[in-house]
């Protein structure tokens, strides 16, 4: 299984529905498509990175994919912990370059096995979870059109946005709660919030009650990363909602985060951690803790979201899923990866992460 060549490539991607972050409009999103190319298959991988996130630019994920062709020319997929070393030294500053190789190298190997790459990685989980979808900071009238559109499609997993202004906040999420329980039946609807660290300690205790008043089961990184330390303060009932994602983005973070315990879950991402097999090392540590993990990810490729649900598919540890990232894309290079139905991401049984070019 001898590397023959390893080609990247950039495209921009446009969004079917655009959005807003800090005051700019994301109309579309670069993405890297890779492929590992041996004498018998091709591995394929996919990179979004985020200069905010891992501070990786896209000039920086191009270069680092031309030194992981250098590197990996020529090499034996069969060796692939070798292969993982090599990509920890010369990819290690630029996880989302390192992520799209990875869960390349990974597609090719099980391709060449014949088998799933979930089954490689773990005792794969029977039933499919419902993955969450992102409703945007917006007027509450254009969020309850979103949210209505998502839960007609059969979504029943709603991920909302917050952290701007607190009664806006607590109103849209009121409307939200509303919506959910009439269009779907009370209490059918999970309810999740991503606060992006826009709270201070007092506000979390409100948005806490808030949150247990509507039936919200998780609170993401309500604050900033270096406040991680007084949310061990909090009562039990409280810590229990918290999920890291800004604070855990590397493996060390998470060592990091295993002491005073500030959440009880941790929102794991390929493209900051850096592909798969580094996620896995995390992954492994949460489930070690009797921590829950959620998968979630940027804007990306099926290739990528498929790789991530084949790792969140492999571990004890996870409990929820938010997997939404290329559902708004207008062309992507690659295709398949999982089915989504009724809400809920399966896994295809096909060789390999079951990702091919369009
Ligand atoms: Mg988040």
């Amino acid at each position: 299984m001898k590397i023959e060549s390893v080609r990247g490539w950039n495209e921009s991607v446009g969004l079917t529905r655009p959005y807003s972050i800090a005051g700019r409009r994301i109309e579309a999103v670069s993405l890297f498509y890779v492929e590992v190319v041996t004498e018998d298959d091709v591995g394929i991988g996919s990179a979004s990175p985020s200069e905010s996130v891992t501070g990786e630019s896209a000039a920086a994920c191009g270069d680092a994919l031309a030194v992981a062709a250098d590197v990996l020319r020529g090499e034996d997929v069969t060796r692939i912990g070798r292969l993982q070393q090599l990509l920890e030294t010369h990819l290690g500053e630029t996880p989302a370059a390192r992520a799209a190789i990875d869960m390349a190298l990974w597609d090719v190997f099980a391709k060449g096995l014949g088998v799933p790459v979930v089954d490689l990685w773990g005792a794969r989980r029977d039933e499919p979870i419902a993955t969450s979808i992102t409703v945007g900071i917006q007027s509450v009238e254009q969020a309850m059109a979103d949210a209505e559109e998502y839960l007609q499609r059969g979504f029943r997993c709603l991920k909302i946005k917050i952290g701007d202004d607190f009664a806006a906040d607590m109103e849209r999420l009121g409307a939200l709660r509303a919506l959910a329980d009439e269009t779907a039946g009370e209490g059918q609807v999970a309810i999740r919030v991503d606060g992006n660290h826009g709270f201070d300690l007092e506000e979390l205790r409100r948005l806490a009650d808030g949150a247990h008043r509507l039936g919200v089961e998780l609170v993401e990184q309500p604050v900033p990363p270096a406040a991680d330390d007084e949310l061990c303060a909090l009562p039990d009932d409280t810590r229990a909602l918290l999920a890291a994602d800004e604070s855990l983005v590397e493996e060390r973070h998470a060592v990091g985060l295993l002491r005073g315990m500030p959440y009880r879950h941790w929102n794991l991402k390929l493209m900051k951690h850096g592909g798969p097999t580094p996620a896995r090392a995390i992954a492994h540590l949460a489930h070690t803790a009797g921590l829950g993990l959620m998968w979630g990810c940027m804007d990306e490729s099926v290739a990528s979201i498929a790789a991530a649900l084949h790792a969140a598919y492999a571990s004890p540890a996870t409990e929820r899923l938010d997997l939404d990232g290329s559902f708004d894309l207008a062309d992507d290079r690659a295709v398949g990866g999982f089915r989504l139905e009724n809400g809920r991401l399966h896994l295809l049984d096909e060789p390999g992460l079951g990702v091919a070019w369009a």
